[in-house]
């Protein structure tokens, strides 16, 4: 045990950026840190964990940045340990600390199973490089996820890395190639947080439907579904070719399969998809969903785009704006192309910028009109709300619905962690409002 266990725990914060696995990460970082108690402000820590993306662009001058503005607070506070986790520490390494030697760790998301021995090195004065992708299995190495009731809904990771090397993607040079946990892991991890009030899961992976740990992903959503107190399953994030009958099979046949599947298609136009090395084309993607909705006619699609990928042209965006159109998306993120250092697509003739902006806008404006549309359609209906906490007028609780939206439900008699039957009365920009039935 370590003896940072005393009457008065340390005080750890940590700042999350990116996407929900560093959500997860930080999560279990911080469970693994005996001793400590997590903190939300900075000022207050003794120790501070940034756990960093490198999916965006300028992501490490980002972290340079921030690492500037904590450094008076070192000043201020000797003690005071600073660290750098995740996929900028993975790309950067020792760099991070010779550029800010304030910086006193280094983990890479493959080995903060090692924190505990690394804190410990920083108790005798030293400092901590981890970034090595371990032959041991990191989840082996962590600490059950047992404790504290929590809030009812968690991430729970199952799969990491990816082999698709898509032209413009970080994650395989940052996260490694695709590795899955045993389900019977998997299954105790879901476990332990049902004890601890959890009710809601959603299983993680950079290519969670290429999940292969000695069950496939559709037998692992079955095998959670038969949990008694865990309600919902969901899954993120999907690549096109991954989608199996027997996944799809299970949006119909698992009723805790909640009715939402995000599903990157990036570009409709063949051609550009090409040159990302998707591996799937607009129609078959289009197919896809079409399967997707024959047995499950309401399941609720998410999807991202790259606007001005390198070479893209003006028929390529609009091939990207009709699948759009087809589809309907009930959420989707979009973004400009931005370079990312090492990655095939970054020394391509780049689109204008100018050009780029324009395209962006014009996506996000027929993305919203569709979001609008399905949140107005939703007004008058009855779903049924996971709650998660009490919202700001008196007797209003917050939740999500089955299809990911954000409910208030008012005048609420639900307790945190209820799931109850609702019936939509308004429809607002990023959020519906109802009352219980
Ligand atoms: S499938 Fe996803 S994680 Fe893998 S390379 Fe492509 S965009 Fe990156």
């Amino acid at each position: 045990m370590s003896d940072t266990k005393t009457d008065t725990p340390k005080k750890l914060f940590i700042k999350t950026y990116g996407c929900q696995m560093n959500v997860y990460d930080s999560e279990r970082m911080a469970e693994s840190l005996e001793g400590y108690v997590q903190t939300d402000t900075a000022e207050d820590a003794d120790m501070i964990l940034l756990n960093t993306c490198h999916i965006r662009e300028k992501a490490a001058e980002k972290v340079y940045s921030e690492l500037g503005r904590l450094k008076p607070l070192k000043d201020l506070k000797p003690d005071l340990k600073i660290g750098v986790a995740g996929c900028v520490a993975q790309a950067e390494g020792a760099e991070i600390m010779r550029r800010q030697p304030a910086v006193d760790l280094v983990v890479g998301p493959q080995s903060y199973h090692r924190l505990p021995q690394m804190e410990a090195r920083l108790r005798e004065g030293k400092t901590a490089l981890d970034t090595d992708f371990p032959e041991e299995d990191k989840f082996a190495h962590l600490k059950g996820r047992t404790g504290a009731r929590r809030a009812p809904a968690a991430f729970l990771t199952v799969q990491e890395g990816c082999d698709k090397f898509c032209a413009f993607c970080v994650v395989p040079y940052t996260r490694g190639a695709e590795v899955s946990r045993p389900a019977e892991r998997v299954l105790r991890e879901a476990q332990e947080l049902v004890e601890r009030g959890v009710r809601e899961v959603t299983l993680l992976g950079q290519n969670v439907n290429a999940y292969h740990g000695d069950m496939t992903l559709a037998q692992l959503i079955r095998a959670l579904g038969k949990i008694d107190g865990l309600e919902r399953i969901r899954y993120t994030t999907s690549h096109p070719n991954d989608m199996d009958d027997d996944l799809i099979a299970a949006h119909a046949d698992t009723p805790k399969l909640m009715p939402y599947l995000h599903l990157p298609v990036q570009s409709g136009s063949d051609r550009i998809l090409k040159r990302m090395n998707r591996s799937h084309t607009a129609e078959s993607y289009l197919r896809l969903i079409e399967r997707i909705r024959e047995v499950r006619p309401d399941i609720m699609m998410s999807g991202d785009f790259i606007v001005g990928f390198p070479e893209e042209t003006e028929a390529d965006f609009q091939a990207t704006m009709d699948l759009v159109e087809q589809v309907n998306y009930g959420y989707a993120y979009s973004f400009k192309y931005s370079t990312r250092p090492g990655t095939p697509a970054a020394s391509r003739a780049q689109v204008d910028p100018a050009e780029a902006d324009e395209r962006l806008q014009r996506l996000q404006a027929l993305i919203t009109r569709q979001q609008r549309a399905i949140q107005e359609s939703m007004v008058g209906r009855d779903l049924s709300v996971l709650v998660e906490k009490a919202g700001r007028n008196a007797g209003q609780m917050l939740g999500k619905s089955e299809y990911l939206h954000s409910v208030h439900i008012d005048n609420s008699t639900a307790q945190i962690g209820d799931v109850v039957p609702v019936r939509i009365t308004r429809a607002m920009t990023n959020s519906l409002t109802a009352r219980e039935l």
